[in-house]
């Protein structure tokens, strides 16, 4: 005797987990693979919570995956100077040129040889901070909180790069000696992309997004700028403070969520 019901299968969206395999469900009912189909009866109310479990993973699972509008690579930056042409003939001499040791995420930015001290109040300083060339028109100290702290700087402003308005006093100190200027910022999220790649991944210059981060120590980082130029390539930058947070290292995929 036919069901009076015709039987159908469960969505093939939701059908890819193995684990669903074979399930059929007639008129709301799930029923097990290799049973009989119920007769007047539903199937017992165990098996129908594990099958119930198992849709409500896999709903959650397409949704999840349903939110990531794409993914990319994680870079993360340490703390770090760039500098005008000005402040590097102070701190280093008159025409001294940089010595690139390592090319950057980024085409034609690198890390130098040269490093700076960074003083702030109260003469509590951090060594050895390596200076990015090329000189730009400003010089500008990105520091991640932690940095802050130990120099005594606990407000850093976040700023988008070149944008110091706020920015906290600091004195670098060079080998040809020392300035002090407003200088020191959190660096803003930010994900580079040339102008291209932000029209294949549908995201337009100075947007904010939100980035996640898979794994045990996951989080959700709000307000990441999209900045978009000829010369970049699709990247997030994190500062140290962001990326030990998530337990990143660098080089890790990540999602860029929907809205
Ligand atoms: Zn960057």
């Amino acid at each position: 005797v036919p069901d009076a019901v015709p039987r159908r299968r469960v969505s093939p969206a939701l059908i890819d987990d193995p684990a669903l395999e074979g399930y059929t469900m007639s008129a709301g009912t799930f029923v097990l693979p290799g049973r009989a189909a119920p007769r007047g009866r539903a199937a017992s109310s165990g098996d129908a919570r594990a099958v119930v479990d198992a849709v409500a993973e896999r709903v959650r699972q397409h949704l999840a995956q349903q939110e990531v509008l794409f993914s990319l690579p994680v870079s993360v930056s340490a703390r770090h100077i760039h500098v005008s042409r000005e402040a590097l003939d102070a701190l280093y001499g008159r025409g001294y040129e940089l010595h690139p040791v390592k090319d950057l995420s980024q085409p034609g930015q690198y890390a130098s040889s040269e490093t700076l001290t960074v003083v702030g109040p109260r003469l509590r300083s951090i060594g050895d901070v390596r200076i990015l060339g090329p000189c730009r028109a400003y010089t500008q100290v990105e520091l991640a909180p932690t940095d802050g702290r130990v120099l005594g700087l606990a407000t850093l402003p976040i700023r988008e790069s070149g944008q110091l308005a706020g920015a906290l006093s600091v004195t670098l100190v060079g080998p040809a000696g020392s300035l002090t200027a407003p200088a020191a910022i959190r660096a803003t999220r930010h994900v580079h992309a040339s102008p291209e790649e932000a029209r294949r991944v549908s995201v337009s210059p100075n947007q904010r997004v939100r980035v996640r981060v898979r794994g045990e120590a996951g989080v959700v980082l709000d307000n990441v700028l999209i900045r978009v130029h000829e010369r970049y390539r699709l990247d997030l930058h994190l500062d140290t403070d962001d990326a030990n947070a998530a337990g990143l290292v660098g080089g890790e995929m990540v999602d860029v969520l929907r809205g």
